[in-house]
């Protein structure tokens, strides 16, 4: 297989952009989707302090690898949430991709401060991945205002924004449907997030890491397995076997139709009212939903063991 821009051999074939490219041209090719994401969206400046958050996994540490080349101001954060050895190969990963690009990464201990993501799942009888994201959402948000960041930057791509858009249709949850997007702009208490590499598959950025000999986590979370998200990606993988391209357009066909369709119905903001009470988090209720979780362990400290 040739490459569709000179007579050098692909390393990749693209077929929903009906294409296959070499080594460079594919490496130009991911660079153009990244930057033509970031304007679009005017998701960051060349001043903004940017707090990329990195999981060790592929998309994260490719992300970071890639603002750093475009001589973005980058800072890593890295949360460990206790997830046995998994948490420690990730920390590593993380770890040693900071010293290759010779940047600082923040390391915030939840599990050491708090307990490990499957313990508080429990008390606060919720799944473990929806507990792991209330974490993981606070932390993000409370560094950033916190070190005055202006800027978060997370690693999702095309395959988590389409499988999440997926599951919000299947739901008719039509006010998350609403507020998906590859920005979230800057709100009293909230920062600015932003999801550069959202134009790009798992299997591109795959190919962008292998290339740029970035070594990451291959292990998924073992809290994942099972998990509806998942079942959402692959049932969007078969689809696309068959209908290559259809992924692509399911999401890019939602981004750029989302106005018109929405353009009756008023922004949501019905969910926040109101600041938490505890630690300013914008929320619906007195308690935003990190102090609500973290509010479970309190009372189980409290309640005598029916042992003793
Ligand atoms: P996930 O929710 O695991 O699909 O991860 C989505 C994005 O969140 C990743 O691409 C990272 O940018 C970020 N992320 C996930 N886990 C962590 C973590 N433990 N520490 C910092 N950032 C993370
Ligand atoms: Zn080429
Ligand atoms: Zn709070």
């Amino acid at each position: 297989m040739k490459c569709r821009l000179c007579d050098s051999i692909a390393v990749i074939s693209l077929p929903r952009h009906n294409s296959a490219f070499c080594r460079n041209h594919f490496v130009e090719f991911f660079q153009k989707q990244v930057k033509r994401a970031i304007k679009s969206y005017r998701m960051l400046n060349k001043t903004d302090r940017i707090l990329v958050c990195v999981s060790g996994g592929k998309d994260s540490l490719t992300l970071w690898h890639i603002l750093n080349e475009f001589g973005y101001n980058t800072t890593g954060l890295y949360i460990n949430l206790g997830i046995g050895e998994y948490s420690e190969k990730s920390l590593e990963k993380a770890e040693a991709f900071a010293k290759r690009l010779n940047k600082e990464l923040i390391v915030v201990d939840f599990a050491e401060e708090y307990t490990d993501i499957k313990a508080l799942a429990r008390f606060a009888d919720r799944t473990d991945c929806s507990t792991c994201g209330v974490v993981k959402r606070y932390f993000f948000n409370r560094v950033a205002i916190e070190k005055g960041f202006d800027a978060v930057a997370t690693g999702h791509n095309l395959d988590d924004e389409a499988a999440r858009l997926l599951g919000n249709i299947l739901r008719w949850q039509v006010d998350l449907v609403q507020k998906q997007s590859p920005v979230l702009d800057n709100e009293e208490g909230l920062k600015k997030k932003v999801k550069p590499l959202f134009r790009l598959t798992e299997q591109e950025i795959a190919t962008y890491a292998f290339l740029n000999r970035i070594d990451y986590l291959r292990e998924e979370c073992p809290m994942s397995k099972g998990t509806t998200s998942l079942v959402y990606k692959e049932a969007l993988n078969r689809i696309e076997l068959e209908s290559p391209g259809t992924k692509h357009f399911f999401y890019f066909q939602f981004l750029e139709r989302k106005k018109d369709v929405f353009k009756h119905l008023k922004e949501d903001k019905k969910g926040v009212l109101s600041f938490c009470e505890r630690c300013g988090t914008p929320c619906s209720g007195e308690y935003c939903a990190f102090c609500r979780l973290t509010d479970y362990l309190s009372k189980s400290a409290q309640t005598p063991c029916e042992h003793a």
